[in-house]
């Protein structure tokens, strides 16, 4: 982490408790950029957070006010929160089984009434915390403690899931576009509506070692070789986005 962050960070916490290679601290860095790019006032900013290794990124680590709730909640409390103080910039920052799974009722009912919050889902495809159980964004065929032999079941595409909730913001990165993931992330916290950014992070301790991908360099490649940009989409056949990874703005269709 960059020295000129460790004003947003307390410090005498550290290290944090993710594995190496895991993809959270740079998921950290780029919220903490973002913020510090904008110029935000943090202690005008409230960070929510759910159960799981995604939920750590705020709360101990982050010198702002911050919320670590029940598993699958953290929505219903920033909804709370931003219900109560309007002025106050709410973010959601929790992982996919805690925001899709758990949580799921409450983040598409967010997204449906347009809640002005921004809900930025750590999303490494496995419950990594509890011991890498199968997730709703599990890739289909992944191993996982709970599919040992594979996951029979489809994922769930997080941003169609939102956007088709009316979710007006709705973004996907994964923790190597950092660029485009801090752009985002200032468009998110800039605007005064339900936004939502997926950001996929690679869990190389209980995905990876499941899956024959057992460096962050095997990771990395795996992860590059299943990105598709969504302007490109038009582009290509139904059977050759299957097993992608969606990145880029999901825009209204006309
Ligand atoms: S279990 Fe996975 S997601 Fe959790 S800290 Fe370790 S690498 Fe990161």
């Amino acid at each position: 982490m960059s020295e000129y962050l460790y004003k947003y960070l307390r410090t005498e916490v550290f290290p944090t408790p993710f594995c190496p290679g895991c993809g959270h601290g740079i998921l950290m860095g780029a919220i903490l950029r973002a913020v510090d790019e904008l110029n935000l006032d943090f202690q005008k900013v409230v960070f929510v957070s759910g159960i799981g290794c995604g939920a750590w990124i705020p709360s101990p680590h982050f010198r702002a006010d911050t919320l670590h709730t029940l598993h699958g909640r953290p929505v219903a409390y920033a909804t709370g929160v931003k219900k109560m103080n309007p002025e106050l910039n709410v973010v959601v920052i929790s992982g996919d089984g805690d925001l899709a799974a758990i949580g799921g009722n409450h983040l598409i009912h967010a997204a449906r009434r347009n809640v002005p919050i921004t809900v930025i889902c750590a999303n490494n495809n496995i419950y990594g915390m509890t011991g890498g159980q199968l997730s709703p964004t599990t890739p289909k065929n992944s191993k996982t403690m709970t599919t040992m032999t594979g996951n029979p079941e489809e994922a769930f595409d997080l941003c169609k899931l939102v956007k088709s909730c009316g979710a007006k913001y709705v973004v996907r990165y994964t923790v190597f576009h950092t660029k485009p993931l801090i752009k985002a992330i200032k468009t998110a916290l800039s605007a005064n509506q339900f936004a939502f950014i997926d950001v996929i992070s690679p869990c190389p301790t209980q995905y990876g070692r499941r899956n024959q991908l057992l460096t962050l360099f095997d990771m990395y490649s795996d992860i590059k070789t299943r990105v598709v940009h969504y302007n490109s989409l038009k582009e290509l056949k139904p059977e050759e986005l299957s097993g992608k990874i969606i990145i880029g703005e999901y825009y209204d269709e006309n």
